[in-house]
């Protein structure tokens, strides 16, 4: 069964249709983009999938078993990571400071600690791609690009199964887009599955290994790298 099956999903906000019938499946390994405009509905088909909001009809499994989450946390649970667009970093704070964030008491890991910590934030990073000289300075000074990658390893490391990217390269110039688009590819060659959310084809055909198109609310695309069409 496939990481991540969506299937007919529809979500309304009182009269507002936000989603209508869209299905979706993401296996392990595979990196599928979602496509489409402002309002086309991607936000609420990611808050659907991540467990900020509950689909109003269709259908929501996780490795073949359907699921209803309540937060959050219980996709966390299951390994369905987010990473948003405003990333809760803490600027002053070193790198390797926020990549252990909140995370201590989940992992057992004490206080002091923090020669490990430095080690694996390090070497997670290296892991992935990218060599950081100094996992002490804050992480305000990296660039926008390599602190999405920060996040993005944080996530791969702390169990993420499925990786949510919420328009990661929006903000970016042409080469940390690049940095953070090499970067997903390097979590489907891990095994991760990736939903890449992007208005932006450029960045997603590179990458992708299907493409969902979205528009007011509904899929009008739905297709294989092999077989990218130009749809409207
Ligand atoms: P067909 O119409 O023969 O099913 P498609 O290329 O439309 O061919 O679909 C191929 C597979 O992808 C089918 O199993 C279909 O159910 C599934 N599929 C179609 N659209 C979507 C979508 N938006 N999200 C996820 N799966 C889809
Ligand atoms: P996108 O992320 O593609 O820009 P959204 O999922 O944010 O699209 O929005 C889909 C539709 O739902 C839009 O018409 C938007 O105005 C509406 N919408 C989104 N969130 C809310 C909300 N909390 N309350 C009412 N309408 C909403």
């Amino acid at each position: 069964a496939p990481l991540v099956r969506l299937a007919g999903v529809g979500k309304h906000y009182g009269n507002i249709i936000a989603l209508q019938d869209v299905s979706l499946e993401v296996s392990a390994g595979e990196v599928v983009c979602v496509l489409g405009d402002n309002g086309a509905g991607k936000s609420t088909l990611i808050k659907i999938v991540s467990g900020l909001h509950r689909h109003d009809s269709g259908t929501y499994e996780v490795s073949g078993e359907e699921v209803r989450f309540g937060s959050p946390r219980d996709a966390l649970d299951r390994g369905i990571a987010t990473v948003y667009q405003d990333l809760a970093v803490v600027p002053l704070m070193p790198v390797w400071r926020n990549f252990f964030l909140g995370s201590e008491r989940r992992r057992g890991i004490g206080r002091l600690d923090i020669d490990f910590m430095r080690r694996t934030t390090k070497s997670e990073l290296l892991e992935m791609g990218i060599d950081l000289r100094d996992v002490d300075q804050p992480i305000g000074t990296l660039s926008g690009g390599e602190r999405q990658c920060v996040a993005i390893a944080r996530a791969v490391h702390f169990g993420a199964k499925v990786l949510i990217l919420d328009e990661p390269t929006a903000a970016l110039g042409v080469k940390q887009a690049g940095v953070v688009l090499r970067y997903i590819v390097r979590a489907r060659e891990r095994g991760l599955g990736v939903i890449f959310i992007t208005h932006n084809p450029h960045h997603a055909y590179p990458v992708g290994d299907r493409f969902l198109l979205l528009k007011r609310g509904r899929g009008i695309g739905y297709h294989r790298k092999d077989e990218v069409t130009r749809e409207e």
